[in-house]
């Protein structure tokens, strides 16, 4: 069987099923078997009892003090009893699992795991799963893949359909047989293996390490083999940048910054250059790219072509069509919106307009390059705060005969040694410099007990108009780690804080239920906003002043620079409360770097210096999400062994490794 049939061609998957993982991007047999695990989930060592923590789960050894009891209650069947060990003694409870009270024996020790909950009475186990000694030192051992699921599919029914993937694919290698050579790398059947199947630590390690080479080495690929197309193709859509671009400046309440001035100079070359554009923006959150973006539009515009702009959520690009419409309407240029919940009889009507030419500039989301969406002449992109823009897009574009100038903006700060390796065959402009006005945002590194301050902190902002974000590492308890999740904490905060509106958004909402929170908050429906990190490039809402971070530790500084550049968008001043969830000093060192630290480069850096040997288990450092596995930062020693794999590929091999990497999967190729 080949990667590229149809998953209902496996055994076991059903329409139903497939109806499922498609909910995922997922739709053959090569896509389920890349969909890699988020993380592993390990047992931990067992804690005293005296030491647990509510909303948390943990693993105690000891043993009960008497035979539970069963009582009937108006959920079901409570099975209760009290636990203990040297430290202290916990109540535990089982709803609907009378049958567990024949399995215990008060003499003998027992392991139990589950959430520490707490009711007015007491503090209890809810639910823990039991263990005898034996078996949790073999659980110790092994790792449980956690994936991100869908509603319709369990862990389960993808780990049986990558099974028969496994069991009936044929899995080529992609990468030259000299380059698997000189690294020692994995062989790619036994990567995909390990990763879905983990024996153990070590080997899923080495496993990671293979498919975080694959994504850099594909991506690598195709940017080389993007600036070798385009350097071939003329420019079919030159602009001279200079009217409309002008007027938009000067109406301007402030001046463009050194910097502005100078990546305008170069996008503005590129324009009426030779071969269309193919530039990456980049500067840090708040540097002001926008603005560079519009002066991009409304000089395509001005030249009679029209142009784009993608953004990654529909909340920013209403913001951004609110914006556009005002500022370019001004200068007489049509603007338009397309996203997903565009409805039929306004697509049809935005359709019209694209193909005769007479919207200038549409704004929209991945749904501009659905589908019968085509143009007169298309002359530019702009790809704001996302660099996935594949082939696929790019094929649906220059369907319509034109090759349009490409400006991809990018607000990740990572390290300019790194940058130099993925990006070496892009141009780049770097906005280095923040416009004079901005407030610091004041940041502060606590630990838990600093909470009800925090709270009371939050109440005051709140009771003063303005709004906040409070992001948590996991979205439900059962994601295993010990870290806080966004459900059981809204809850909590909801009891902390009854007067507030608050609000939950994480990764495993719709679309469509992720916008309708978004804008909620955007139209201050909601005070806070408890979240994952999902909210990195989804929101801009200036009134939000207070973000607090819990669990900062897990986080890398360059990601939680991304996450405080959520709040210090208006006038008022902006705080950020970096809660550490652990007592360790090294952490609390890493994270008080914040505290002074502005500049996302620096803070990039710097992450790349105090950062350990690759920790694929934990939660990604940098906020970069081009890559599914690899992490710039994290595994810029892989980078590394890619990029000198990719430059040192004979002339047959780079044909050869194009065609295979690069007609994969609609997502493994990136640019
Ligand atoms: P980002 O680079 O994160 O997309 P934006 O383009 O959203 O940043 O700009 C952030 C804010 O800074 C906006 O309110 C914008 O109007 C303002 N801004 C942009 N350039 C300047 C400048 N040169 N001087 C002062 N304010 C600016
Ligand atoms: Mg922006």
């Amino acid at each position: 069987m080949e990667t590229r049939e149809a998953l209902t061609k496996l055994k076991g998957v059903g329409p139903k099923t497939a109806e499922a993982f498609h909910r995922l991007r997922i739709d053959t047999v090569g896509e389920l078997l890349s969909y890699l695990p988020r993380r592993y989930e390990m047992y931990a060592p067992e804690v005293p009892i005296a030491s647990l923590t509510e909303g948390r789960t943990a693993t105690v050894l000891g043993t009960f003090a008497n035979l539970p009891g069963v009582v009937r209650t108006s959920r079901g069947s409570l099975l209760t009893g009290k636990f203990r060990d040297a430290s202290g003694t916990i109540t535990v409870r089982w709803f609907n699992r009378p049958y567990l009270r024949k399995m215990i024996s008060v003499a003998k020790y027992v392991l139990l795991r589950g959430r520490v909950a707490r009711d007015r009475r007491e503090r209890y186990l809810l639910q823990p799963e039991m263990y005898t000694p034996e078996q949790y030192r073999e659980l110790m051992k092994t790792l449980r893949p956690v994936y991100g699921l869908t509603s319709g599919l369990t862990t389960n029914a993808i780990a049986k359909a990558v099974r028969a993937a496994l069991d009936n694919c044929e899995i080529r290698e992609k990468i030259p047989a000299t380059v698997l050579k000189d690294t020692g790398l994995m062989r790619i059947k036994d990567a995909l293996e390990e990763a879905h199947f983990p024996k153990n630590e070590e080997t899923t390690r080495e496993a990671m390490r293979r498919l975080a080479f694959d994504e850099f080495f594909g991506f690598l690929l195709s940017v080389r083999n993007l600036r070798e197309q385009t350097e071939t193709l003329p420019n079919t859509s030159p602009v001279a940048c200079s009217g409309f671009a002008n007027r938009l400046i000067e109406s301007l309440p402030y001046e463009l910054t050194g910097a502005q001035k100078r990546a305008w100079g170069e996008i503005a070359a590129d324009l009426r250059g030779n071969h269309p554009m193919q530039r990456l923006l980049q500067g840090d959150v708040g540097s002001g790219k926008t603005v560079i973006a519009e002066l991009v539009l409304a000089s395509s515009a001005e030249a009679g072509y029209q142009a784009c702009l993608m953004v990654p959520t529909e909340v920013l690009a209403k913001q951004h069509f609110a914006e556009l419409s005002k500022r370019l309407g001004a200068l007489g240029i049509t603007v338009g919106l397309l996203t997903g919940s565009t409805t039929a009889a306004q697509r049809r009507e935005i359709l019209a307009g694209a193909v005769s030419g007479e919207l200038q500039v549409l704004v929209g989301t991945h749904a501009l390059f659905q589908e019968g969406v085509s143009f007169a002449h298309l002359g530019a992109v702009v790809v704001d705060e996302q660099h996935r823009f594949g082939v696929e897009q790019r094929r649906a574009l220059s369907d319509k005969g034109s090759t349009p100038h490409v400006l991809l903006m990018s607000a990740t700060p990572i390290p300019r040694t790194l940058a130099m390796m993925l990006y070496a065959d892009l141009d780049i402009s770097i906005l280095d410099e923040m416009p004079a006005n901005r407030k610091k945002i004041k940041t502060a590194v606590v630990d838990a007990g600093y909470r009800p301050k925090a709270y009371h902190f939050l109440a005051e902002h709140i009771a003063a108009g303005e709004q906040a974000y409070v992001i948590c590492p996991l979205i439900e308890a059962s994601d295993g780690l010990d870290a806080e999740n966004v459900e059981d904490y809204a809850e909590c905060l909801s009891e902390e804080l009854p007067d507030a509106r608050i609000a939950t958004l994480h990764g495993r909402m719709s679309a469509k239920e992720k916008t309708a929170v978004m804008e909620a908050f955007a139209r201050r429906e909601t005070d806070i906003l408890v979240s994952t990190t999902v909210i990195e490039v989804g929101i801009d809402v200036a009134n939000a002043t207070v973000i607090m971070i819990e669990d900062a530790e897990r986080f890398g500084l360059a990601q939680l620079h991304q996450l405080r550049g959520r709040v210090g968008r208006g006038e008022k001043q902006s705080y950020c409360i970096l809660v550490q969830g652990n007592d360790s000093a090294d952490a609390k060192e890493r994270l008080s770097v914040l505290q002074t630290a502005t500049d996302g480069y620096a803070i990039a850096e710097k992450d790349l210096s105090l950062r350990g040997p690759g920790d694929f288990f934990g939660i990604r450092q940098s906020g970069e999400d081009i890559f599914r596995i690899a992490d710039p930062i994290r595994d810029a020693d892989i980078l590394g062994m890619a990029k000198r794999a990719v430059t040192s590929l004979s002339a047959s091999e780079y044909a050869k490794a194009v065609k295979q990497c690069l007609a994969e999967t609609k997502e493994s190729v990136v640019y």
